[in-house]
């Protein structure tokens, strides 16, 4: 997702800054390069001269000389001022950054989509279930800037649908309408500015056959479509959260929306020598490659991976990732390979894999050969 704090304008941190620390106690000094204060973590209010904090301009790295301390602001703000953390996140989008906009971002009941006041946590509060959709992200490596910005959807009765008289509302099959979401990381589809009105709904129990949902009630949109800049490389992909650890990159939800998407952002063809499909390293997603080299776009060269897509491979260590928690952008531009003479290296894949299937088979036929005279020898001594 094009989420960065780098978007953040200075004016915002400034403001920030000195929001946090402006107060007497702290003694705060403006410098052009940097902040000096009083250290919130070891500092004494009582010894002014004493400032050994610093937040420097620049890169807006909190730093303290006397505790060590020494994190970006933001996180500085994350870890003790929720509400400001929340506020300068919704600048964090790049693109249009009108204010009121930006408002839409907060979990609050909106007409468009189907969750009930409250029944959404934002992932940065202190909920059980908020921390188990953390952990969940955590272990799948996905980058905090990222999920900072999702939500859990929470389970209870309260968030049914009633009419007026407060009776449940039934769907066809006669089942309550509402909280369909339950227990569900909510994924939202943010547009310019902030707002939404799509999400993937994944399910964080790992029994759930029905892993990922997603919301009928609006158009299908492609993930982060918005943010996407068609004159640089740019990145096709399948799951939503395979890319996120892709720079510059949409997700589709599948093979089946490829045309849909295509045709619904006609910037993309436009554009189509910057863009590489990486469908799933696996039998639908080699299909669906011959499909899009057809149509003129590049194709990702997975081989030697054997994790089914980005996620796992990430995971596996099959695909390095920088310090920012993408995937370098080295390596998947390495494998971006044109979709001239594709068809050619397809077929010599497809004819090894036929060769090695053939080898196979006949390593089995012997085996069998071999067995069957075995049993003939043993027959023949009774
Ligand atoms: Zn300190």
């Amino acid at each position: 997702m094009s989420f960065s704090y780098a978007n953040i304008p200075d004016a915002a941190l400034e403001e920030a800054v000195e929001a946090e620390f402006g107060d007497n106690s702290f003694a705060l000094e403006k410098k052009s390069q940097y902040y000096n204060f009083i250290c919130p973590f070891c500092g004494d209010p009582a010894r002014p001269n004493k400032k050994k904090a610093y937040v420097y301009r620049d890169r807006w790295l909190f730093r303290c000389y006397k505790c060590g301390q020494s994190m970006h602001f933001m996180k500085y703000l994350k870890e003790n001022d929720d509400a400001a953390y929340k506020r300068m996140l919704l600048f964090g989008f790049d693109g249009d950054r009108s204010d009121d906009k930006r408002e839409e971002v907060l979990p609050k009941k909106k007409v468009d989509l189907p969750f009930e006041d409250g029944e959404l946590i934002s992932l940065l509060d202190h909920h059980p279930l908020a921390e188990q959709a953390v952990a969940f992200c955590q272990g799948r490596r996905i980058r905090p800037e990222v999920y900072d910005l999702w939500f859990v959807c929470q389970e209870g009765d309260q968030f049914l649908k009633r009419d007026d008289l407060g009776g449940l509302v039934l769907n066809e099959q006669g089942r309550p309408i509402g909280n369909e979401f339950k227990n569900r990381l909510i994924i939202p589809f943010y547009k310019y500015g902030g707002a939404w009105t799509q999400f993937d709904a994944r399910a964080l129990d790992p029994d759930n056959k029905l892993r990922y949902r997603n919301f009928e009630g609006v158009k299908r949109q492609a993930y982060n479509i918005d943010f996407l800049d068609v004159t640089k490389p740019f990145y096709i992909l399948e799951g939503t959260i395979d890319s996120t650890f892709i720079r510059n990159a949409i997700a589709i939800g599948g093979i089946s929306h490829f045309d849909e998407v295509i045709a619904d952002n006609p910037q993309i063809a436009e554009h189509k020598e910057n863009c590489t499909v990486i469908w799933d390293n696996d039998n639908a997603g080699e299909l669906a490659r011959i499909e899009s080299v057809k149509k003129g776009y590049k194709w990702f060269n997975w081989s030697g991976i054997k994790e089914k897509d980005v996620n796992g491979a990430v995971l596996s260590g099959e695909m390095p990732v920088d310090d920012d928690g993408y995937v370098s952008t080295q390596f998947i531009e390495g494998r971006s390979l044109p979709p001239e003479g594709a068809a050619i290296i397809f077929a010599l894949e497809r004819g090894d894999m036929a060769a090695r299937e053939r080898q196979k088979q006949r390593e089995t036929r012997l085996q069998l050969v071999q067995k069957m005279q075995a049993k003939q020898k043993v027959e023949v001594w009774f």
